[in-house]
């Protein structure tokens, strides 16, 4: 074969391909992110070559939230779903089910350390053989129903900058095993934000040194901080457990306010995704003052202080800081 009809040849190969791949570099990656915080990484991963639907949305409770009928139907049809895990969502296993979904369900804690809420010593252990989601919601089933808190699993991993690396990690991961053309770009975009995350850090372990110590213990609604506390040294105590499902008692009330007394807690704070009146009688019994709203378990919508990970967190902090040293 000559050197022009073998060049004829091969355009002829060309022009006969299917446009198939234009079409499919046009079309995007159709993502499903269980909650806010998941979504803002999936964002900042996916750039504009990926869709975002999240499920519960800014200043959503995960822990109990109720399916809507679309949901199914948004999650049968997405390419890629991610969760937390640990389990964080309780509603998750039940709609993925129903949506019938084909898409991987990726669990984004998967691989970090997994923090522990031992209920008689009121302070999270370290897991030790901490292979991530799977093998904790097993161990869960043993003991789902009634008050049995020991060893609960803390779900609230992105408390930790360290953590949010690794989700934002995970998330890279899943969107080149199901769009590999952008690989390149999913783990650029991951290396830059990876830095903002690197820096943000630094900014909260800066702000945290210069908390005094003595003054480091604080009070929340619901045991979201443990991954914070562990990472940065902050102690924090709340009324209710690692899920929002459960209301706290009247004995715990009473054991958290002695408590309070005891350690001479220095500030308590309301959380978005919690009902504030609990916080609001125990600053009352104590004479703490209110000293603000944290973001525990969601952002906040676009126009309040908490739009993004990277806000809700310098927010966190600020807040924290201001209301110990009254600034
Ligand atoms: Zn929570």
């Amino acid at each position: 074969m000559s050197r022009t009809l073998k060049l004829a040849a091969v355009i002829g190969a060309l022009t006969s391909l299917p446009i198939a791949p234009s079409v499919a570099a046009a079309e995007n990656l159709r993502v499903v992110a269980s909650f806010s915080i998941i979504a803002d990484f999936a964002k900042n991963v996916g750039g504009d070559r990926v869709d975002i639907v999240t499920l519960v949305g800014p200043n959503g409770d995960a822990h109990v939230y109720e399916p809507k009928p679309a949901d199914a139907a948004t999650v049968g049809s997405a390419d890629v779903v991610l969760v937390n895990g640990l389990p964080f969502e309780g509603f998750l296993q039940r709609l993925v089910e129903a949506s019938a979904t084909k898409a991987p369900i990726v669990e984004l804690t998967k691989g970090g350390e997994v923090l522990r809420k031992t209920e008689e010593e009121g302070h999270h252990d370290q897991d030790q053989a901490a292979e991530g989601g799977e093998k904790h919601a097993a161990a869960e089933e043993g003991h789902e129903e009634g008050h049995h808190h020991h060893g609960e699993s803390d779900p609230h991993a992105w408390q930790s900058v360290h953590n949010a690396e690794l989700y934002v990690k995970n998330i890279a991961d899943a969107f080149c095993a199901a769009d590999a053309a952008g690989c390149d770009t999913y783990q650029a975009n991951a290396e830059s934000y990876g830095q903002q995350l690197e820096a943000l850090e630094a900014e909260i372990k800066a702000a945290v040194a210069e908390i005094p110590e003595d003054k480091r213990t604080i009070i929340t609604s619901h045991d979201a901080y443990g991954y914070f506390e562990h990472e940065y040294g902050i102690k924090f105590l709340a009324p209710e457990g690692v899920s929002t499902e459960s209301e706290a008692s009247a004995s715990d009330v009473a054991a958290l306010i002695k408590q309070i007394r005891q350690d001479k807690a220095s500030a308590i704070f309301v959380e978005n995704v919690t009902n504030p009146r609990l916080i609001e009688q125990i600053a009352s019994e104590t004479g703490l003052k209110v000293g603000g709203e944290l973001y525990s378990d969601a952002l906040s919508d676009k126009n309040g202080p908490a739009a993004t990970y990277l806000e809700m967190m310098r927010h966190n902090i600020t807040t924290i800081k201001g209301a110990i040293l009254g600034s």
